[in-house]
């Protein structure tokens, strides 16, 4: 039976009216499994209307009162993490016990969320002239979007609600059409959390809805993850449009092992940060640097026997690696780019093309595929390709090594496996690149640090959660006041210095 899907508006699920709908589909059969509406400027601008009137009195609740909405939450989700993790892996295609993961690190946020109310006291100066005090006050923007990726779909969206509501502003929620359940359900688990009608809102929807967030003057800011043409059109929109915005693109993560690093540890790092959630995550990493010709034999003698020993699997299987990819297209995007390397000449040491489950043919299942010989000129280096295959770029020595990450277009993350603490601090310091791992694949940073790319990974000066979260979504306003009995002089016509 083919599920249909709605939108959650005021505090109800309000089905589409544009007769636009989208197709949500198992990955792991191509089936599809549900209808979502795609919604139009008019249905967008009921969102934002009511957004704005339920964020008046949302604004005004005292935050720790806030706070208590999001504690509540977290219960609610803790109760119902099974279901919601199996959600989840039917439509993206990752494995449930990744999809537990997808939905941790999103808790993670809304646990610092609740912590909020600490970082929106303002600052207090005393006697800053005579008789005159100054404070700052960290003010809601009012209502306030977020246009998210498939590939995080319980994650991103809390990353950026829970933070966004802590601090007293309406979201409205664009998920992405292609498994758009959780965020519905989480937005239905905010209600019952005891969050006002209206102060989230989830338009489900494609280019129409976006275009209407970014130009109804209601909305302030906007955040948005995906890839980078559409971030570098959203954040140049945004702010032709006077909106703050802060906008996460795609990656090109690199992996640079030295010749003295544990080559079993960072084999399994790069197994794992590789292939992972078939490297559909913007901290994959998708290059693999190895410095030295004795480094790169050994680690690609190692890697061609693991990666061909990838289970690749239903996602709901627990002995997968991997599940599928999420879209059929996305599958013909990665066979193509394999298909590109090879004309390229690179190497292809695993060939993962041809790939099929049986008795799943039709699911969107590819390969793990392992090239070597992989040179900065080629396409396959350049571009994201946002599967699971991990290029080897044989590097000569550390500096060659460290240029790498430092010139590519991308600069999201990148990671260092040595034992040499010289080496790995002077890598930290000087590589070009926003999160960095010390023997660490993945630095997807704690909650309560911000996380953010370099270049053309993120547009807009803050990152997403930790204390840039609240800078933000928040505005300062800073007050200067004295009282009668501090005023000594009369009328003054030079502007005001403290004495
Ligand atoms: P995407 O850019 O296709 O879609 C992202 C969102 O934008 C979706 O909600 C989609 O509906 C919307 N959208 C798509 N086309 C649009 C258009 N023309 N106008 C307005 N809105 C539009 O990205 P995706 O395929 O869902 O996600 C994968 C990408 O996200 C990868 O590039 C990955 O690296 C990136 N990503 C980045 C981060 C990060 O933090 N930097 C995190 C996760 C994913």
């Amino acid at each position: 039976m083919v599920r249909e899907l709605t939108h959650f508006i005021a505090g109800k699920q309000t089905p589409g009216t544009s007769g636009a709908f989208g197709d949500v589909y198992d990955p792991n059969t191509g089936e599809v499994t549900a209808r979502v509406p795609l919604a139009d400027r008019a249905e967008t601008e009921a969102a934002i209307a009511d957004a704005a009137e339920a964020q008046r009195a949302w604004g005004e609740w005292n935050p720790q009162r806030r706070a208590r909405v999001l504690l509540r939450f977290l219960q609610l989700v803790d109760g119902e993490r099974d279901s919601l993790a199996r959600l989840l892996s039917s439509e993206h295609g990752k494995t449930i016990e990744d999809a537990h993961g997808d939905i941790q690190r999103g808790l993670d946020v809304v646990e610092f969320a609740a912590g909020i109310p600490h970082l929106l006291k303002g600052e207090f100066t005393d006697a800053a002239g005579t008789g005159i005090d100054v404070h700052s006050l960290r003010r809601p923007i009012g209502v306030v979007a977020g246009i998210t990726p498939f590939n995080f779909p319980a994650m991103i969206p809390l990353w950026k609600a829970a933070p966004a509501l802590a601090c007293g502003n309406a979201f409205i929620l664009k998920p992405s059409e292609r498994d758009p359940s959780v965020p519905l359900r989480l937005a239905e688990l905010f209600l019952e959390a005891g969050l006002p009608a209206g102060v989230l809102n989830v338009v489900n929807g494609g280019k129409e809805a976006v275009d209407t967030l970014l130009e109804d003057p209601r909305v302030e800011a906007l955040g948005f993850v995906g890839s980078t043409p559409i971030a570098a059109h959203i954040y140049a929109t945004a702010a032709a449009h006077g909106k703050r915005a802060q906008c996460f693109g795609g990656a090109k993560n690199h992996m640079i092992v030295m010749p003295d690093a544990d080559l079993d540890q960072a084999v399994d790092a790069l197994i794992g940060a590789g292939y992972g959630s078939a490297g559909e995550r913007c901290m994959a990493i998708s290059v693999a640097v190895p410095v030295g010709e004795e480094t790169a034999d050994a680690l690609v003698a190692r890697l061609k026997e693991r990666v061909a020993a990838l289970r690749i699997g239903r996602s709901d299987d627990p002995a997968s690696d991997f599940g599928p990819l999420v879209s059929r297209d996305a599958l013909e995007r990665v066979r193509s780019y394999v298909d590109l390397g090879v004309e390229e000449g690179a190497e292809l040491v695993v060939d993962g093309r041809d790939f099929t489950l049986p008795g799943h043919e039709d699911g969107f299942f590819a390969g793990a595929s392992l090239f070597d010989r992989v040179t900065p000129a080629m396409r396959i280096y350049q571009e994201e390709i946002f599967g699971p295959v991990l290029s080897v770029v044989r590097a000569a020595d550390y500096e060659e090594a460290l240029r790498l990450p430092s010139e590519h277009p991308y600069g999201n993350g990148v990671a260092i496996f040595t034992r040499d603490g010289d080496t790995a601090r002077d890598f930290t310091r000087r590589v070009d690149t926003g999160m960095v791992g010390v023997n660490v694949p993945i630095p997807v940073p704690v909650a309560y640090h911000t996380f953010g790319g370099w270049k053309r990974s993120g547009f807009g000066d803050l990152n997403q959660h930790g204390p840039d979260s609240v800078r933000f979504y928040t505005r300062t306003k800073t007050v200067t006041s004295r009282w009668p009995s501090g005023v000594k002089e009369g009328a003054s016509f030079t502007i005001p210095t403290m004495g």
